[in-house]
């Protein structure tokens, strides 16, 4: 479960709100109990349950259960999608170990509202899900132009591009994080985008097959093939 508070040998925590419904009503834990708990800086904590009330659990560390995670340096540069769409795309790369969650603004991006809060929250409980102790970052939305211009050369762009490029397994084999995978949103890049994101010196167009995916798909598979090839 996630805390925002340090976590150290000897330290007594109280849950947040959610997280301590989460163990006193759903999972009907009893003072006693050991949980697991992670800040996402301190790795795993096993944490003995003190007090357990319907709005506030406190729990005090027992010891470290599992040293702090280090991800793959991959981000998902991605167009915001619709509400269910992107929260869906904020699971899934939590899931699949991307670092950086990147919101990129292009010419045919139609949502124009983006709550960072709430894909965090997604991601949180995404982490809690898998077993993960490092959130991803989640930056601040950013137009593709910037993006392209500040892309670090150190970086590859993978650019997931529906027109054609390399088949994504074999062009992935031959990369190595640091990384970043560019999706497109649900009308796809203009052909001015398509060449800007292509004169990224390295950029490497990859094909996710001969189908059209929706972007939350194009998404999720990108990441997944990237973790299954080049992933550690
Ligand atoms: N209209 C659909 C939707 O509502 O999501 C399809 C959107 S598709 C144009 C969005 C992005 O997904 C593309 O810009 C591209 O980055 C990626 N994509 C989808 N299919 C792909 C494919 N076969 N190969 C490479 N990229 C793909």
């Amino acid at each position: 479960l996630y805390v925002e508070v340090p976590l150290a040998a000897g330290g007594v925590v109280t849950l947040p709100v959610p997280q301590s419904h989460y163990l006193a009503q759903v999972m009907r834990r009893q003072p006693g109990d050991v949980v697991r708990l992670f800040n996402g800086a301190d790795g795993e904590w096993a944490a003995r349950l003190v007090t357990v009330g319907r709005k506030a659990v406190v729990a005090e560390m027992v010891a470290q259960s599992a040293a702090q995670e280090v991800v793959q340096d991959l981000w998902l540069c991605s167009a915001p999608l619709k509400r269910g769409r992107i929260d869906w795309v904020a699971e899934k790369a939590c899931e699949l170990g991307v670092a950086r969650f990147v919101p990129v603004l292009t010419r045919r991006t139609i949502v124009d509202k983006l709550n960072l809060d709430r894909l965090r929250a997604h991601m949180v409980e995404a982490a809690e899900q898998c077993g993960r102790t490092a959130l991803p970052d989640v930056s601040e939305p950013v137009a593709l132009a910037a993006l392209l211009k500040d892309w670090p050369a150190e970086r590859v762009l993978i650019f997931a591009d529906e027109t054609g490029g390399a088949p994504m397994a074999a062009a992935f084999a031959g990369v190595r994080a640091p990384a970043g995978i560019l999706i497109g949103p649900e009308g796809g890049f203009t052909v001015e985008e398509r060449e800007a994101i292509r004169a990224v010196p390295g950029a490497l167009a990859v094909s996710l097959g001969p189908r059209i995916l929706r972007a939350d798909t194009a998404a999720a598979v990108a990441v997944g093939v990237w973790q299954a090839v080049a992933g550690d």
